[in-house]
């Protein structure tokens, strides 16, 4: 973080200090919330959980270097106390990024946020330096974590921000305002707790219209709720997608025999042969949107298709691609699913099975509502389709209609096969894997699956 003492600190979120003998002392460590990751100079910022109290460990974090502690009530250490330590490190966030040089690039989305934000950072930090959202921390306090760990040096922010309904983008975007805001794709993620596809929209529409005048909106041109959603800002607009009218656009789009999808980049500025080592063609959507924003700050389609080409998957369990020692193949892609990136797995894994055996282990997909049937089914039916040599469905109603779309389309019979958990995937797989197979594991993140990949690969 970029220095502060704590005399400003306190000023900055309205804070007493309490027991802190020289006032002038500044924060010169990494601001945390876990006591487990305090370094010298940290600031600790105090939360009251349900089961631990942040507050217990302020003794703790100062033996281990920490300056001060944020917190709601004074703990007998050196500490800043303010009402509500929520509101103060988003305050305190607020001010170091005004503060900063830096460009603010936030993103959201229904689905791939976070593959996303690591390609543009990727991109991004291959011209200059780039801080951003570890994994998913995406929420009040995720995000002004990620903003205070920028430093003077820091010349991109990269922010992922999730919504669990409306009014949190606008939340967020107060916290840490973004000059770039993408919006990635509007599909049912939370669907139960928004009401409908329409308040989604509502919801994640909220970042570009924080966007200031000079600043880019950058906008999927092949998804209708997010394409309108350019009425709802006074930004300049950059429409990424296949469609034929987008700035930023993917060509020629196939996989590779190893199921990377390749494409010729299109930009404003030109055109470059990608091929990104990242699995599954939903990827090519991610990739175009972190090609819109390198080219609004400034870099040519050369530079963008070779970090896009360099870039890896930097979070786990998002097809991740294992080689057993015995020549199995483990793709996890355990994460989460929906049916857009089922199909997409589907057909990474055909390309990268080759004649080779292939196993869908599939669980279910969640938040479908009055679809769930129905794209269960199509996803039974498209394996039989692709020709994938083994369905294992797991878990209980929903993984029945995906096996059932399977015996409807090719009269499947022992090619699939029903299993109520995720032990009796795994045994089954133990008995019946040989040398050379292909296995893919995907289900919506509340499954678990990812249990049956590291089953898998437990010795490796
Ligand atoms: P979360 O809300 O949990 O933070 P996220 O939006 O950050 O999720 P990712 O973690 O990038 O999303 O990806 C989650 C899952 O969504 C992946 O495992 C993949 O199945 C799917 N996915 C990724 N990108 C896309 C895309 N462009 N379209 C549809 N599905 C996608
Ligand atoms: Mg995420």
């Amino acid at each position: 973080m970029i220095a502060l003492s704590l005399a400003e600190i306190a000023s900055v979120v309205g804070g007493q200090t309490y027991d802190i003998p020289d006032p002038q002392v500044r924060v010169t460590g990494p601001v945390v919330i876990d006591s487990r990751k305090v370094e010298t100079g940290s600031l600790f910022a105090a939360f009251a959980g349900e089961r631990v109290d942040g507050h217990d460990y302020a003794r703790d974090v100062v033996e281990k270097g920490a300056v001060a502690v944020l917190a709601s009530r004074p703990v007998g250490v050196p500490a800043v106390v303010v009402d509500d330590v929520q509101t103060a490190l988003g305050a305190l966030a607020r001010h170091v990024v005004e503060r900063l040089g830096a460009t603010l690039v936030a993103l959201t989305g229904s689905a791939g946020k976070t593959s996303t934000k690591d390609l543009i950072a990727q991109v991004l930090r291959s011209k200059a330096p780039t801080v951003f959202t570890p994994g998913s921390f995406n929420n009040e306090i995720g995000l002004p974590l990620t903003a205070l760990s920028a430093t003077d040096e820091t010349r991109f922010l990269v922010l992922e921000m999730g919504a669990r309904g409306k009014g949190h983008i606008q939340y967020l975007t107060g916290l840490t305002p973004p000059r770039v805001g993408v919006v990635l794709n509007v599909g049912t993620a939370h669907i139960g707790e928004f009401g409908g596809r329409q308040q989604i929209a509502e919801a994640k529409g909220e970042l570009v219209e924080s966007l200031p005048a000079d600043g880019t909106a950058i906008l999927n041109a092949d998804d209708p709720l997010v394409r309108a959603m350019e009425s709802r800002t006074k930004a300049k607009v950059l429409f990424f997608g296949e469609a034929a009218e987008a700035d930023v656009r993917a060509e020629n789009v196939r996989l590779t025999e190893n199921g990377q999808p390749s494409f010729s980049l299109h930009t404003p500025s030109g055109c470059s042969e990608v091929t990104l080592r990242l699995y599954g063609e939903h990827h090519v959507s991610n990739a175009l949107a972190a090609a819109a924003v390198a080219h609004d700050l400034g870099m040519s389609v050369e530079e963008i298709a070779l970090a896009l080409s360099e870039a890896d998957s930097l979070s786990r369990w998002r097809m991740e691609v294992t080689e057993r020692s015995d020549g199995v193949t483990i793709v996890n892609d355990a994460y989460n699913a929906n049916p857009e990136s089922m199909r997409a797995a589907l057909r990474a894994l055909v390309a990268m099975g080759r004649g080779r055996r292939t196993w869908a282990v599939l669980g279910h997909m969640a938040e479908l509502g009055d679809d769930a049937l129905a794209e269960h089914d199509a996803v039974g039916r498209l394996a039989v389709r692709l020709n994938v040599s083994k369905l294992v469905a797991v878990g209980g109603r929903e993984a029945s209609w995906l096996q059932l779309g399977a015996y409807n389309e090719g009269s499947w019979g022992e090619e699939s096969v029903h299993v109520s958990d995720a032990q009796a995937a795994v045994d089954l797989l133990r008995s019946e894997l040989r040398p050379g197979d292909v296995v893919l594991v995907k289900a919506s993140r509340s499954v678990g699956l990812e249990s049956v990949a590291q089953a898998l690969l437990e010795g490796e």
